[in-house]
């Protein structure tokens, strides 16, 4: 492709793309309020995005340096739109990112449907969350205006979702002074995603707590006004959050769309100090037994953003999803430093005996949501007995077993040795 900043082209999507915009298009799918969560959660990405990048080169926020996203409605021309003041895209990272499948959820939903279970697609769709290519559930023409940070130059990706794109470029002054603007040009029976108050309701109950405050514009010229202020749940205290609450943020934090096992919320003080709040999945995620898929466990440095590679659980508990925020971390923490520091390993340390120990409490106090566990991740969890020789203990305690002896269901080990007939010497598995 070119890289100058002054032809317009047109491109073909990745026939994977193509495939999945034909899903949406076609889709009867009837939740399709998702694609604002999609949106929202990009733009707030973005955001947290810029700053981290920002923490090192601080020029980058100008005279603009604090993170928004505005949705903003035009009724009359049936127009919606999400815009953020975040890191922006140049001309290959808007052909990379919405013209290709980049992320293994996508490509395992695309995989699962490939595979025949057609039936099941409009069921898939809303678990999967497939991203910014749910916009086109709702629009029949998508168009991103993006503005990378401390750049000068912006474009425009234009789609109807029907096989290609074009990129071109777009006058300065078009553009917003930096960040992504998306335009939704909505199907005639989506037009109700301009009405106010249903857009403040989705908004407010998928995306309510995303770290970036949300602006609603109800129609051009309107006053702006705030409907969600960008607090993170994580740092509010355990007390006074409703249930509701965790479950939607656990679906932005995780991608799930289903309602957490298990939540574990908790502050860590003393010589360490860090918030933690982490869910185990209600179902399993699909890409769990993908090879390169790393844990899903966000690092935050003071509510900065600041990678989901951190490896901040061991793989057997790589079905965990939520994220650690540190106090103590200096925010121009670099990969190396993220691989080798003694504070971070004693964070790996904390969160991983604490998620073991709130299984453990699980177990005890709630055999069946835990069996539902153990059903779910239990062949991952397995992983861990050979693994991880110093919890070898504590994960014995954790599995279960199914016995012939004793009928259906799952038992733990000591359940089982305690049942066993006099005289009985081995256990056959
Ligand atoms: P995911 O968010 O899981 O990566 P998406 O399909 O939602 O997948 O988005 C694909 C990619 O497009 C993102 O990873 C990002 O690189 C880019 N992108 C989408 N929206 C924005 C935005 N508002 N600002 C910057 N980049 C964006
Ligand atoms: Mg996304």
């Amino acid at each position: 492709m070119t890289t100058d900043t002054k032809t317009a082209e047109t491109r073909t999507f990745e026939a994977d793309v193509s495939r999945l915009l034909h899903m949406m298009v076609h889709s009867v799918y009837s939740d399709r309020d998702v694609f604002l969560r999609e949106l929202i959660s990009n733009a707030a990405d973005a955001c947290e995005k810029l700053r981290f990048e920002a923490v090192s080169r601080p020029e980058l926020l100008g005279d603009d340096p604090k993170p928004r996203i505005t949705i903003a409605a035009d009724p009359d021309n049936k127009e919606l739109v999400v815009d953020d003041n975040g890191i922006g895209m140049s001309r290959y990272e808007m052909a990379e990112a919405l013209g290709t499948i980049a992320r293994s959820g996508t490509r395992a939903f695309m995989e699962r449907v490939e595979a025949g279970k057609a039936a099941e697609d409009t069921q898939l769709i809303g678990q999967f969350g497939v991203g910014f290519y749910s916009a086109f559930m709702v629009a029949d023409r998508v168009d991103v205006i993006s503005r990378q940070a401390g750049s000068d130059v912006a474009f425009r990706w234009s789609s109807d979702g029907k096989g290609t794109y074009e990129i071109a470029p777009i006058p300065i002054e078009a553009a917003p002074r930096r960040g992504t603007r998306v335009v939704l040009h909505l199907m005639e029976d989506a037009t109700s995603y301009t009405t106010p108050y249903r857009l403040e309701g989705l908004a407010k109950s998928q995306s309510g707590h995303v770290p970036v405050p949300i602006t609603l514009v109800e129609k051009p010229g309107a006053e702006p006004r705030d409907i969600a202020d960008g607090t993170a749940l994580w740092v509010r205290q355990k007390s006074e959050i409703k249930p509701e609450e965790y479950t939607d943020f656990y679906r932005s934090v995780a991608g799930q769309y289903d309602e957490p096992a298990s939540t574990i919320h908790f502050r860590a003080e003393g010589r360490q100090e860090y918030n933690v709040l982490a869910f185990v999945p209600g179902s399993r995620p699909f890409d769990l037994f993908d090879q390169d898929r790393k844990g899903r466990m966000k690092l935050y440095v003071r509510r900065v953003f600041i990678t989901d590679d951190a490896d901040l659980l061991p793989r057997y508990l790589r079905f965990v999803r939520g994220l650690v925020d540190s106090a103590d971390l200096p925010l121009n923490v670099s990969r190396e430093m993220i691989q080798e520091s003694p504070l971070l390993s004693a964070i790996r340390k904390g969160v991983t005996n604490r998620v073991l120990g709130d299984l453990a409490k699980t177990a005890e106090n709630d055999a069946e949501t835990y069996a539902k566990i153990w059903e779910n991740f239990g062949v991952v969890l397995k992983e861990g007995l050979y693994e991880d020789y110093e919890r070898r203990e504590q994960l014995l305690k954790l599995a279960r077993f199914r016995s012939t002896a004793s009928g259906e269901g799952w038992r733990s080990l000591a359940d089982y040795v305690g049942a066993m007939k006099e005289g009985q010497k081995a256990i056959f598995f």
